[in-house]
């Protein structure tokens, strides 16, 4: 039997009804706060990942899917979301008219991880982006836009982490202070840490191996190596989150895996303990060189990603999702009513009447029991001698009671009472 690779797996069943609500939701709420959907390509050069994502990241070093195709370009799996919409951004000129662009996109992505809870190597993100303005009102709504979306599919007690980067200056600046720090440290880092110290020291902030070790619980606080415009920036995006009742906490190590962001970053997080360590449901930041970086104008921009798949998880604890019950079931004997349930079941779906019946040759009973199945509430009995004399029978599968309907009134008594 072939199965499915590692780290990928089925929607299925409940799994399928989970997806969909949070899709709906998605949808609903991006039409609401003027977002557009944008979608990219499942793969990309790899050289768009490298410079975007960065060169020293986990996810460029270890985690992406690489390939040649049959024409030896280099192709790479998407890991992210934010690199294709800016790819995009740039090269159909978004950047001409109407700014801020606000878009959002919904996808699988790729990363060659280690599989477990929340973790998987085919996995879905839902994002959204705003290029074109460095507005600090901007920062706030993405990251209120996140915070309300959660609350409304069920979360409570969430948190959001929030960090200031600050400006390249002043990453330089915190860069070298770190980097003194460290220095007599070094020999107590793990490996990947001692290569970050050279490639991209603010990254070893994130190292999920010494997060607990007493050498970065002392590091030099990022906070206090801003200009004033940069804490004054930051000191307006807290008041605003508190004016809009968002729950925050400033976490100064907070860095993000990824290299292109300045200024705001955040992670959502979620105390459902189902999630275990993959607590951050999202994330997201400023990233205001990415643009320029990828070859296009001076644009900044602000999104932020989340993980549908840690969404799903928690979902089991916060309400028990049920598929939606069928309006109606027909039931039928003979190919003369057979042909009506066809024509009948189509006039009902155009009349927004959510209806079903056996394609299998089931008996009457199993036809019934399928009928229970489906939850259908109303149960269409197709009887030759009924439809001779332009009579259906109509029955309510709760109450068990039966009506006979003249045939050309099925459709509105069915709409009426479904
Ligand atoms: P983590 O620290 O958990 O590895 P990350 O920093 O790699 O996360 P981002 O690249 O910022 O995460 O992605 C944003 C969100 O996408 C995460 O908060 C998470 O919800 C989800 N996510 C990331 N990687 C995976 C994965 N391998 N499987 C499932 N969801 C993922
Ligand atoms: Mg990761």
């Amino acid at each position: 039997m072939i199965t499915k690779p590692k780290g990928c797996y089925d929607v299925i069943d409940k799994e399928a009804l989970k997806l969909n609500k949070i899709n709906r939701y998605i949808n609903y709420y991006c039409d609401f706060y003027n977002y557009d959907f944008i979608r990219t390509p499942l793969f990309e050069s790899r050289e768009l990942f490298h410079r975007t994502v960065g060169e020293s990241t986990d996810i460029v070093t270890k985690e992406t899917y690489d390939f040649k195709d049959r024409n030896d370009r280099e192709l790479t799996l998407r890991p992210e979301g934010t690199a294709g919409v800016v790819r995009s951004f740039i090269e159909n000129k978004m950047y001409g008219s109407n700014l801020p662009r606000k878009l959002y996109y919904n996808g699988t992505m790729y990363r060659y991880e280690r599989p477990g809870n929340g973790r998987n190597r085919e996995f879905t993100q839902f994002g959204v982006e705003i290029l074109g303005s460095n507005d600090v009102a901007v920062d706030v709504e993405v990251i209120s836009f996140a915070y309300r979306l959660f609350e409304e599919l069920g979360f409570q007690d969430l948190n959001v982490k929030i960090n200031n980067l600050g400006s390249k200056e002043d990453r330089e600046h915190y860069k070298k202070a770190l980097k003194e720090y460290l220095q007599p440290h070094l020999n107590n880092l793990c490996d990947d840490c001692k290569v970050r110290f050279e490639t991209n020291p603010l990254r070893i902030l994130d190292c999920k191996v010494d997060q607990d070790s007493s050498v970065l619980k002392n590091v030099p606080n990022i906070l206090e190596y801003q200009s004033e415009e940069s804490k004054e920036r930051f000191k307006k995006v807290l008041e605003y989150l508190r004016f809009l009742d968002v729950d925050y906490e400033v976490d100064a190590k907070l860095v993000r895996g990824l290299d292109y962001y300045d200024y705001t970053v955040f992670e959502i997080i979620s105390s459902e303990e189902v999630l275990g360590n993959a607590s951050t449901i999202a994330a997201g930041g400023r990233y205001n060189d990415l643009v320029e970086k990828l070859g296009g104008p001076s644009i900044p921009c602000m999104g932020f990603a989340c993980g549908l798949e840690r969404i799903m998880l928690a979902m089991d604890k916060i309400e028990n999702i049920e598929k939606r019950p069928l309006d109606c079931y027909i039931l039928y004997v003979n190919e003369e009513e057979k042909m009506k349930a066809i024509t009948l079941a189509q006039d009902l779906r155009c009349s927004g009447i959510s209806v079903d019946y056996d394609v299998t040759g089931r008996s009457l009973k199993s036809q019934f029991k399928e009928a229970d199945r489906n939850h259908a509430q109303l149960l269409i009995l197709l009887n030759s001698e009924d439809l001779q004399h332009g009579w259906i029978t109509v029955k309510d599968n709760l109450t068990k009671e039966e009506i006979k309907i003249e045939e050309n009134e099925i459709i509105d008594y069915i709409v009426s009472n479904g």
